[in-house]
């Protein structure tokens, strides 16, 4: 009948609602639940979710986590390296040393940086393009701060130990 053919599709609808998946209940189970309450925690990174078998009506929790790939870095001579947003954020502030830059917005263009390189690269990042996206946001963020690195820049003969320079930097101080 067409009319049921419809409720089945509102409550299939209001199952698969933001793309959740189900779980299997742990007391029967069953494969179908009812996802009754979502809320992050941990500042959004996990998604805590109530749900409720349909079929002997048991209520459970569990937890949703981005799982995040963890960027390697390719330096100069090869050799690779967990990228360390710390760090980053360290280099970052040693260039905004006594200027009116806070660190939450210094926190956001790391973010910013974080999500373009995530985009960009699959799993291993080379040095340069770090330190290209940090030149790129330090112009925005501070014209002091981005004359600093800029100013590291005019000692060296060439763009690549320049960036060596940069790399320098976001790594090893
Ligand atoms: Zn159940």
């Amino acid at each position: 009948m067409k009319s049921d053919g419809i409720f089945e599709q509102n409550a299939l609808n209001t199952l698969y609602q933001g793309g959740e998946k189900h779980m299997r209940c742990p007391k029967c189970s069953h494969t179908e639940d009812k996802v009754i309450d979502s809320r992050g925690a941990r500042s959004g990174s996990v998604i805590r979710r109530r749900r409720m078998c349909l079929r002997c009506g048991y209520r459970f929790t569990t937890y949703e986590e981005i799982v995040k790939t963890k960027l390697r870095v390719i330096k100069r001579d090869g050799t690779h390296e967990d990228f360390d947003r710390q760090k980053m954020i360290g280099g970052i502030m040693r260039a905004c040393e006594k200027r009116p830059v806070s660190a939450e917005s210094i926190d956001a263009m790391v973010d910013g940086i974080m999500d373009a390189l995530e985009s960009e690269f699959e799993r291993e990042v080379p040095g340069q393009a770090i330190g290209k996206k940090v030149m790129e946001g330090l112009e925005k963020l501070d014209e002091v701060a981005y004359v600093r690195f800029a100013s590291v820049y005019r000692r060296f003969k060439d763009v690549n130990q320049f960036l060596s320079a940069v790399e320098g930097l976001i790594g090893d101080r």
